[in-house]
């Protein structure tokens, strides 16, 4: 790693940037046009954000605080814990200890800085791990690994079985840093009470296994007001779906990456409702006077994401689906598949319910949640099997009225890439064109952002789309 690069801390780099930005809410034009000449490389990203008003300062406040919280944990007598995107915060969070959701800070690098996380990314090969896993846990691991950032106490995953490479980057980091480390393992299957039982004891363990590194027990009235709290915000994240159906789709590219980023990190907590508040409002407004989410443009087209989006500098992508009148339904990691919701209402027992009336229900609602994320529901194996990526894919596109499906994922990802082109063959005969990104989301250096668009505009030009 370069020297100069080993003279600040990832985490604080990050939080600083955003702490400027999150009290520029108040600033007139003029002062953020004086104070963005002393951030040339953040301003972009900051513009787009801007853009969307007070929903897009709220979200900044929001990242703001997830920060706070990890540089001050420890003065704060609170323990930290490096997890996974495929695993809920709210347990985390009721348990007073700060999850460092690894790959929501390497995207974060990827969108704020221009040298993105490219420095530790290389970093944890040079250690020996290897380069071919995915970027998205490599990219911030690599600057804890340099101990570089706030010192990790434990850390636990939950993808073993479905992502070998997210699972080594743990195993990876605890053997190297010496910390403890708990892997949760996922479910067989969804909704048969046999595996139910089995993730429930499961997450049990991991419980006891918080229990023992914190030095403290679990809350229940805490976990209760977590609970609740995630059952408010599935609501609000329910009736923001139901507006993906409306032709202009209503909703402004950029709320796909807030929808999720929030729920990777602040699942549970009030600052996440208060966003989500604020985007249905937005949302509401354009559905009442029928104009879509885009800025720039009519929709033209509307494109649904069937694995993840792209983290360049200037939020790129999404900017650039705004200026092309493209309009974003959603992906992988924004459905939560919450038994409320309309995508999932023909998915029995697949989906996750609340229950806060007893601790064993409590715990129930927790494990069941979890193997609802992302990648623990998904990507679990046969793409073609029922309630899965195929089905669950082709169903979304049809209920939102998609022009076509995008793939876009990491080179690391053999889950995925073992699978893409039978899929995307299978969506195609389905009616939808598809077209795969050969990029990473996280590592602009495998495709430049420059390569990525041109294939995306062939694809929509040669598809008659635009
Ligand atoms: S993107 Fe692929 S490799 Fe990375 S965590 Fe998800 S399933 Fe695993």
């Amino acid at each position: 790693m370069r020297p100069e690069i080993k003279e600040y801390n990832y985490d604080w780099m990050l939080g600083s940037l955003l702490k400027v930005a999150s009290e520029i809410g108040n600033s007139s034009e003029k002062e953020i046009q004086y104070l963005t000449n002393y951030i040339p490389y953040f301003k972009g990203t900051l513009s787009v954000l801007l853009r969307e008003g007070e929903v897009g300062t709220c979200f900044i406040r929001l990242l703001d605080k997830y920060f706070d919280n990890i540089l001050t944990a420890h003065q704060n007598s609170k323990k930290i814990s490096a997890i996974t995107f495929c695993l809920s915060p709210a347990l985390f969070h009721a348990m007073n200890i700060v999850p460092v959701t690894l790959e929501v800070m390497t995207g974060l690098a990827g969108l704020l800085w221009k040298r993105g996380a490219y420095d530790y990314l290389d970093y944890g090969c040079e250690l020996g791990f290897t380069e071919t896993s995915c970027s998205s846990q490599r990219g911030a691991l690599g600057a804890y690994l340099a101990g570089l950032g706030e010192e990790i106490d434990f850390l636990v995953c939950d993808t073993p079985g479905v992502c070998d490479t997210n699972a080594n980057a743990f195993a990876f980091a605890s053997t190297f840093m010496e910390k403890p480390f708990f892997q949760l393992n996922y479910p067989q299957t969804i909704g048969d009470e046999k595996t139910r039982k089995y993730h429930l004891d499961d997450y049990k363990d991991l419980i006891t296994f918080l229990k023992e590194q914190t030095g403290k027990d679990l809350d229940v009235d805490r976990l209760r007001e977590v609970l609740k709290e995630v059952d408010k915000q599935d609501d609000i994240l329910a009736e923001i779906e139901d507006f993906y159906c409306l032709v202009p789709n209503p909703i402004p590219v950029i709320f796909n990456l807030f929808i999720y980023i929030g729920r990777f990190i602040s699942a549970g907590l009030p600052e996440y409702t208060e966003l989500l508040e604020l985007m249905l409002e937005k949302v509401q407004q354009n559905a009442q006077k029928g104009i879509t989410g885009l800025h720039f443009e009519q929709e033209k087209a509307r494109v649904f994401m069937c694995y993840i989006d792209h983290y360049t500098l200037n939020l790129d992508f999404f900017d650039w689906l705004n200026r092309r009148g493209i309009s974003h339904l959603g992906g992988i990691l924004s459905r939560n598949f919450r038994d409320n919701t309309r995508y999932a209402s023909e998915l029995e027992k697949s989906t996750y319910g609340i229950d806060t009336s007893t601790f064993e229900t409590m715990l129930t609602s927790l494990s069941e949640m979890n193997a609802t994320l992302p990648m623990v529901r998904s990507i679990r194996g046969p793409f073609d099997k029922p309630n899965m990526w195929l089905e669950e894919s082709i169903s979304l596109a049809r209920l939102y009225h998609a022009d076509c499906v995008v793939y876009n994922g990491t080179p690391g990802c053999r889950n995925t890439w073992g699978m893409v082109k039978p899929f995307a063959r299978e969506v195609e005969k389905a009616g939808f064109p598809v077209h795969i990104m050969n990029g990473d989301a996280f590592d602009d250096r495998v495709e430049s952002w420059e390569s990525t668009v041109n294939r995306l505009e062939e694809f929509l030009s040669i598809r008659g789309l635009l």
